[in-house]
């Protein structure tokens, strides 16, 4: 396989915290999700990046390229563990980029704007451009490899059949595994981080992280930055073993 091309150094631009709002359908029991959280639109938008300095490299076409990769990445990666333990893998139906608020449909219900989300109704992933777009261009191209290797695990939580309790269990053991599916891919030499790559990763962490006095259990709770940070640095630094997918 290629190896993606990863050599662009994009500037730590600060972030806004309520620009993003990573939630995710994810209703690995097989029923159609509901919506991800409900958050503020973001207040930071794709005309304040731009007038950042950014020396022209984050077009949408280099966006678009980065979104391709991660998926095939991801894909490669989960075909690669699912052989190893014996089973069959089935990619995710289809990756879907959508503009406008119930533009896609999961199980009878629209998606949102400003958000991500793996559909176990349809097995696809969908994500607003725009916003996917701003964050790229406001955090840096590794956020879009954690951003797709999130919605992916949960792609791969379905498939096996692995259903927590509540919410931000299914949401951790989903960075634990974005964070495993980046750390071997990179440690099998197939995937390359740039220097400024791992703060990227630490500022989206940092930025998807619930507001502060979000109750653990609550719906849509996806776990505070440091919770965040933690599962998904556990997968990167170890693996899989910590994220106990097997
Ligand atoms: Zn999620």
């Amino acid at each position: 396989m290629p190896v993606p091309r990863r050599t662009r150094l994009v500037a730590l631009a600060p972030v806004v915290a309520a620009l993003i709002a990573l939630g995710c359908v994810s209703a690995p029991g097989g029923e159609a999700g509901s919506g991800g959280e409900q958050r503020p639109a973001p207040t930071a938008t794709r005309t304040t990046a731009a007038g950042e300095d950014l020396e022209g490299t984050d077009t949408p076409q280099e966006f678009m390229e980065d979104v391709g990769d991660a998926e095939r990445v991801a894909e490669a990666y989960w075909k690669a563990q699912f052989k190893k333990s014996g089973l069959e893998f089935q990619p995710i139906s289809r990756l879907i980029a959508y503009e406008q608020e119930g533009e896609v449909d999961c199980g009878g219900q629209g998606l949102g704007l400003n958000n991500a989300a793996y559909c176990s109704a349809g097995d696809f992933i969908a994500y607003d451009v725009n916003w996917a777009f701003a964050a790229f261009r406001q955090i840096g191209d590794a956020f879009i490899f954690y951003l797709l290797g999130h919605e992916y695990a949960h792609a791969i939580q379905l498939r096996l059949r692995i259903q927590k309790e509540f919410t931000i269990e299914q949401e951790l053991q989903a960075d634990c595994m974005a964070g495993a599916y980046i750390g071997d891919t990179e440690r099998q030499g197939s995937l390359k981080l740039d220097d400024g790559d791992l703060e990227e990763l630490a500022a989206g962490l940092e930025a998807v992280g619930d507001e502060p006095g979000q109750p653990w259990f609550a719906e849509g709770a996806h776990g505070s930055a440091k919770q965040r940070t933690r599962a998904f640095d556990n997968g990167y630094q170890r693996s899989l073993e910590p994220c106990g997918v097997s």
